[in-house]
């Protein structure tokens, strides 16, 4: 398709709901290792591009090709999620019940029934990954606590970790701040400038403390397609953001 290497190029992407154009001539660019914001008012879009990047929903028209080698619109989600491409829904869903270790467990083996997960040893390798994803995601000294008594943002970060056992290329994030402290707030934008140097990220958030604190290039989606794009101080300075965001 293109010659630049890309982790996702979208062109011209498409959809629309009982007439309506949730997603209007959408294009975005994604290069390898890139970390990307996106902002938007609420009904921009976000979620539907999310949507129709993860294989949930089929857009009507436009190209979304993944890796410069997979046309994502011809895949189902599972397929999407076995490319490399892991998302994460805004609410944590990690099993309450069972420690952080066992869900990290669960997450390494992946596809099995929770039983099958507990009785099946780890291999080495997978027991080292899972130091490392404790390590990485601020839970070391939380291993053998229950899911459920950990804080929401331990809540997000575990799930996060969960992500990173299926060594996705792109990770998908929707509003990872929302609910957190203002501590766990800049300890996940560390979180995540951290997984940029192995992963491509896609962030959809508000709190723009955050976005600052991730100092990366931001997207703001408007009516379905791409408003505004550049440094955080560029897209706030630029008057049609300024009206979309003011102006209503
Ligand atoms: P955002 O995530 O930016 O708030 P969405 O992608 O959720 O925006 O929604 C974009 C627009 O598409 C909204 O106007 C929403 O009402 C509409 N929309 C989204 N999903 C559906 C659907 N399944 N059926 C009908 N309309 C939808």
């Amino acid at each position: 398709h293109i010659d630049t290497p890309s982790v996702l190029y979208m062109d011209g992407v498409s959809v629309s709901f009982d007439g309506f154009k949730a997603l209007n001539s959408l294009s975005m660019f994604i290069a390898p290792g890139e970390m990307r914001a996106i902002i938007g008012p609420n009904g921009a879009g976000k979620t539907t591009m999310m949507d129709v990047i993860t294989g949930k929903t089929r857009p009507d028209s436009g190209t979304i090709v993944f890796n410069n080698q997979h046309d994502l619109t011809r895949y189902d989600e599972a397929d999407v999620a076995n490319l490399g491409v892991g998302r994460k829904f805004q609410k944590p869903s990690v099993i309450e019940s069972l420690t952080v270790f066992e869900n990290l467990e669960m997450s390494l083996k992946g596809g099995r029934s929770i039983w099958q997960a507990l009785m099946h040893r780890l291999s080495g390798a997978q027991k080292e990954k899972l130091d490392e994803i404790l390590e990485l995601v601020n839970l070391s000294d939380r291993t053998h606590h229950l899911a459920g008594d950990l804080s929401h943002g331990q809540k997000q970060w575990l799930e996060i970790g969960m992500l990173l056992g299926q060594e996705p290329q792109l990770l998908l994030i929707d509003e990872p701040a929302a609910g957190m402290t203002d501590e766990e707030t800049m300890k996940t934008a560390e979180l995540f400038k951290t997984l940029a140097k192995k992963h491509s990220l896609m962030v959809v958030e508000h709190d723009m403390d955050f976005i600052e604190a991730l100092d990366c290039k931001v997207t703001v989606l408007h009516e379905g397609h791409v408003l505004a794009e550049g440094s955080l101080a560029t897209v706030k300075a630029n008057p049609q953001v300024i009206e979309v965001y003011l102006g209503r």
